[in-house]
């Protein structure tokens, strides 16, 4: 008779630096505001060993692997130079970043047209990077980063643990998972059906510069700069009224770093129904939010070639120029008008915050 096999499995905690549910308020539940969450992680993070573990041992010597030069070659060609593939790669570009640029990290993050942040979230999305890798690093190259809360070393830490929040929310909210705001009113907002927006804010062809320069960045190397996620995300949700569900889930066919987690707390803060949200009444106007952090539309040029003639001064607002000029340009105007829309959407969501009520207090009166 064969013997079996024997395997020994060993496991780790090493997706997170925390893992999920360690983290509690007084009460013994999770926080719901990430302020107090990441006081609470430090506190107990201060507690932990998070020393990366040496490599494991080769477990048979006569694997031969292919060697694959670029991370993402199977999916789009684009990609290969801004993420080159394998650990090496990663582990210099994380030395690079922890000694060097995290130390504008501050000044630089909200810049989409510098290279300002890590460019590390497709190896932390599979694994090819630990969060534990990235802080030792980090500590290694700022050892004063838990005392020195306004560094760039402390808010890249800050991001770091914004991945955690997200995490652990996911693990003990599974709702989540399945589609599900965090905010219950927010399942009441009668959302747009329109799939001609929808597929005009894919293209990136909606006549805001600075959402389909991200639009585009995000179709040709599957990654888009966060403060142009966060953009692009409150267009959709907040000017085409359109359900963050459907933005979600083209963000997770395109990114090469797209993680339900993370992800998925984007997409809800931006539409203001997730934990810690963006205010509903707070709705962020594309132009200006294009002038503020791309202001000589650096960004915009690089990826919009049809705006390269048009100045700086009106760069975000390239019709107004095409038309004092009579030049015509081979750009879309804008899809709506945002001060329209914002009314339009401020509406909706009064109505879905209504209607919640109405059927609560239907459902109250019966049980
Ligand atoms: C609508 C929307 C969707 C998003 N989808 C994803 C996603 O699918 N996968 C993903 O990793 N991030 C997502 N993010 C968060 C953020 O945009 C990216 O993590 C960041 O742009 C990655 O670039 P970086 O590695 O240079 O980040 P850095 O600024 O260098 O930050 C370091 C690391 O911290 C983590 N991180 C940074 N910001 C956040 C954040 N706001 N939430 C959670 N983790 C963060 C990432 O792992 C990142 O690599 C999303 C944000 C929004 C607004």
């Amino acid at each position: 008779m064969m013997q079996p096999h024997l395997f020994h499995i060993y496991a780790f905690d090493d997706a997170l630096l925390l893992p999920p549910k360690s983290v509690k308020n007084q009460n013994g539940k999770m926080y719901k505001i990430y302020t107090p969450f990441r006081h609470a992680f430090l506190s107990r993070l201060a507690l932990t060993d998070f020393q990366s573990l040496p490599k494991p041992k080769p477990r048979t010597q006569n694997i031969t692997i292919e060697k694959i030069t670029s991370l993402f070659e199977y999916t789009v060609i684009n990609i290969a130079p801004n993420f080159p593939a394998g650990e090496f790669a990663a582990l210099k570009k994380l030395e690079k970043f922890c000694h060097d640029i995290v130390q504008h990290y501050q000044e630089h993050r909200d810049i989409p047209a510098l290279d300002g942040t890590s460019q590390l979230s497709p190896y932390l999305a599979i694994g090819v990077l630990s969060p534990r890798q990235c802080l030792n690093q980090l500590i290694a190259k700022n050892p004063q980063v838990f005392n020195t809360i306004n560094s760039g070393s402390f808010t890249w830490l800050n991001e770091l643990i914004w991945r955690e929040f997200y995490h652990h929310l996911l693990v003990t909210f599974p709702g989540l998972c399945c589609h599900q705001p965090f905010i219950p009113w927010t399942q009441c907002i009668p959302w747009s059906t329109s799939k001609i927006y929808f597929e005009i804010w894919k293209k990136g062809l909606t006549g805001y510069p600075i959402v389909d320069a991200g639009m585009r960045q995000l179709n040709a190397i599957g990654w888009m700069h966060n403060r142009v996620r966060m953009i692009s995300a409150s267009f959709l949700t907040k000017d085409l009224l359109i359900n963050w569900r459907l933005g979600e889930k083209y963000f997770m066919q395109q990114l090469i770093d797209g993680t339900l987690a993370a992800n998925n707390g984007g997409w809800q803060w931006a539409a203001s129904t997730g934990v810690d949200a963006s205010p509903w009444f707070r709705i962020f106007n594309p132009t200006t939010q294009g002038k503020k952090f791309d202001p000589q539309g650096k960004f915009v040029r690089a990826w919009l070639p049809e705006l390269r003639v048009v100045p700086d001064k009106y760069i975000h607002t390239p019709h107004e120029w095409a038309t004092k000029n009579r030049i015509a340009l081979n750009y879309p105007t804008p899809i709506v008008n945002h001060q329209h829309a914002r009314l339009i959407t401020l509406n909706a969501f009064k109505t879905g915050k209504l209607k919640h009520s109405t059927i609560y207090l239907k459902y109250h009166k019966y049980f």
